[in-house]
């Protein structure tokens, strides 16, 4: 039996911003949360999701384009799950983000909460990321546009051509890759690197990768370029053919000597992930050097850093703010990730306590203690939920201030509990999930006030947001 296909509603006109890139617009009552479509537009929606007082659908032809769209700059929008907001200007994606954050602070309606201070913009709307990661594909990915012009033969398979790839993901599908000309997250030489190597690589004949199959040499290309002027490459293989492998390594040091790290992964597992694979050192040093704050952080090829450093000193810097530090203070840095946090603020604080799950991170973190001659920091790994029971405090000396800035899934509910027992005077409470704070601010409204809320936009053109909040203890003079 054939599907049904999920019933269209017509000539929607669209007329908020909701969040997570949806909009909204209203048919009798009805709010349905449209994807692909800006306040101003008035559109045909395809629904995926229809309950009785709401809808989800995805807009699937537009009747009339809103006022405030203005022409996306890249060749690959549409497509890439890159920047998927640029037909909005970047006045108005700032505008919604606070707008989103406005709103799920909103719904804590327990609380009395301060105004909002204004979404600090990223001064960078372009080039901003540290990193970049993209794929090799056996088979690129055709959009329907491209198809439509393609010539198909009169006669025989219609199948489409099988042409290698290196870009990114088409967004929600892990075999399906589209070549990337040209990015702009991340300066040059990062598209020469690309596109040079993706040249080099068809006229010698190497594979590209085949997921389906699991087979071919070129898999991952990894191009990290730091604030210093560090440039570490990791070019991932799916086949330890020593010869191809030094062959793609001499001509990346040969055409790009300004590469200062120049790594190799063989990686025959079946995901992409690195974290169990050893990367080999070809040439240079063996970490590259971020700058953030007047501090130095040393990257290796598995390291996690800020991937926009400059607008992460911006978001430090609020955090710092919020602190309300003045230099007799015991800090405590939960989920600190390598440290960058509690580094940036150590200079303010009497101490630093800093933890982390990933021992890696801890390892990482107490490198960067290091290299900044830092005394007063130290870093402990496992779970925050775990570690941080009242002994450790004890132990380490009762919290003047508690840093969280915990993943998506926000703060877990025991520590929260722990930080309410705790009753440290100040917490700043950094999160990547508006939605997911807002239910620890709820739950820590037993004990404290809002008092300071501060977005951040760490990440132009896409719906990603940051939010700084600042707690104090109630009756705390
Ligand atoms: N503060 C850091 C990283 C924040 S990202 C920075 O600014 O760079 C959130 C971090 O929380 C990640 O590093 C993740 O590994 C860590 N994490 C996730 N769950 C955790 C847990 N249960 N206990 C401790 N750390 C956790």
């Amino acid at each position: 039996m054939r599907k049904k296909k999920n019933p269209v509603l017509e000539q929607l006109a669209v007329n908020a911003y909701a969040a997570g890139g949806k909009s909204i617009a209203k048919v009798e009552g009805k709010v349905v949360f449209v994807e692909g479509a800006v306040p101003g537009d008035v559109v045909d929606v395809r629904l995926s999701k229809n309950k009785k007082d709401w809808a989800e659908g995805k807009a699937i032809r537009f009747h009339a384009y809103s006022p405030e769209r203005v022409t996306p700059f890249c060749e690959h929008f549409g497509i890439c799950g890159g920047c998927k907001w640029q037909m909005l200007p970047y006045e108005k994606q700032l505008q919604y983000k606070q707008e989103e954050v406005e709103q799920q602070m909103k719904r804590i309606g327990k609380l009395n909460l301060p105004a909002l201070m204004p979404i600090a913009g990223s001064a960078e709307t372009t080039q901003y990321r540290n990193k970049l990661e993209f794929t090799f594909s056996s088979k690129k990915y055709f959009t329907e546009a491209e198809i439509a012009t393609m010539e198909m033969p009169e006669e025989g398979p219609r199948g489409l051509p099988s042409i290698p790839a290196l870009g990114f993901h088409v967004p929600g599908s892990f075999d399906k890759v589209i070549d990337i000309r040209q990015c702009h997250l991340q300066a040059e030489p990062s598209n020469a690197i690309r596109n040079q190597l993706r040249e080099h690589a068809l006229s010698q004949g190497y594979s590209f990768y085949d997921i389906r199959n699991h087979n071919g040499l070129l898999r991952n290309l990894m191009i990290r370029l730091c604030t210093t002027g560090d440039l570490m490459v990791n070019l991932v293989l799916g086949e330890e053919d020593k010869k191809a492998i030094n062959g793609l390594m001499e001509f990346l040091r040969t055409s790009f000597p300004q590469i200062s790290s120049l790594f190799y992964t063989v990686n025959r597992k079946f995901n992409d992930s690195l974290h169990d694979q050893s990367p080999v050192l070809y040439h240079g040093k063996a970490f590259a050097i971020e700058e953030l704050g007047g501090k130095r952080f040393k990257v290796g090829p598995k390291s996690f850093f800020q991937t926009n450093t400059k607008q992460a000193e911006v978001l430090y810097s609020i955090t710092k703010e919020f602190a309300l530090l003045t230099g007799n203070e015991v800090v405590y840095d939960l989920y600190c990730g390598t440290g960058s946090i509690g580094i940036f603020v150590s200079d303010k604080a009497k101490k630093v306590i800093g933890v982390e799950l990933i021992e890696e991170a801890i390892e990482d973190a107490k490198e960067n203690v290091a290299l900044n001659n830092i005394a007063n920091a130290h870093f402990f790994a496992g779970d925050v939920a775990a570690v941080c029971h009242e002994e450790f405090f004890i132990e380490h000396g009762k919290p003047d201030v508690i840093i969280t800035d915990p993943p998506r899934a926000g703060m877990h509910e025991k520590l929260v509990n722990q930080i309410l027992a705790m009753r440290a005077p100040v917490v700043v409470y950094v999160s990547c999930n508006p939605a997911t704070q807002a239910r620890d601010l709820q739950l820590l409204g037993e004990a404290y006030e809002v008092t300071a809320i501060r977005p951040v936009d760490m990440f132009p053109h896409t719906h990603h947001i940051e939010n700084v909040v600042q707690l104090k203890l109630k009756g705390n003079p």
